[in-house]
């Protein structure tokens, strides 16, 4: 079985409750959405087809035990449920990071599933299928990304649907666009118990590191 992958990468997890450990990103090629504020849009088309088994071969040879999924929309391949349970049964610890517009439900549950609900400033905040709010669990994760008050009350709205959520949920200040001081001081004012997700890669490595 292959799949088209962008690329391969050892770094440190910049995002979400896993923020801060070394993991080996798999980013895949294509995605269904064009997001204003996109940061990987060279991941839209350019790529190489692989086969699992060479993948596999990539990630023992880094020699780290937490990857991730990653795009574009890694969702879009219909081999990538494929992929991550071959790395869970090879006893990878793996999350996987999806724009949040395709069901999630062919997605091992081993895995955490980290979705990202998309806001009024992306542009694609009609292409949310939040049927998925409804298949998560404890391992899994939603992750919000604020530009604008406007998103943030959205973001708000958004969690007054979820009575009590059992996993973490991340809210994470666009680039450039909300300053995080500001972020922090309106969680903080309505003691929302959220996430505030820097996006830690950038702070080490610079907003315009690719691969890194
Ligand atoms: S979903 Fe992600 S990769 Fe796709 S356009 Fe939006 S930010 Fe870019």
């Amino acid at each position: 079985m292959a799949i088209k992958v962008n690329e391969i990468f050892y770094s440190i997890q910049g995002e979400s409750s896993w923020a801060g450990r070394p993991c080996i990103f798999i980013r895949l090629t294509g995605c269904n959405l064009r997001c204003a504020y996109c940061d990987t849009r060279y991941a839209y088309e350019q790529g190489r087809v692989m086969e699992i088994w060479e993948i596999l071969k990539r990630i023992r040879e880094a020699g780290c035990d937490l990857v991730e999924v990653t795009g574009g929309e890694p969702l879009l391949q219909a081999e990538t449920p494929e992929l991550i349970a071959t790395l869970l049964d090879a006893g990878y610890t793996v999350l996987l990071e999806t724009n949040g517009s395709l069901d999630i439900g062919p997605v091992d549950k081993r895995c955490a599933r980290i979705i990202d609900i998309k806001c009024p400033t992306s542009g694609m905040c009609g292409r949310n299928d939040l049927q998925n709010l409804r298949k998560l669990g404890a391992r899994d994760e939603l992750k919000f990304v604020i530009g604008t008050r406007e998103d943030y009350e959205f973001a708000r709205h958004v969690l007054s649907t979820i009575p009590a959520p059992r996993y973490t949920i991340n809210f994470s200040p666009v680039s450039g666009a909300v300053e995080p001081c500001l972020l922090a001081r309106w969680i903080l004012e309505d003691r929302l118990a959220v996430r505030l997700n820097l996006q830690l890669h950038k702070i080490i490595w610079g907003a315009e590191a690719r691969g890194v």
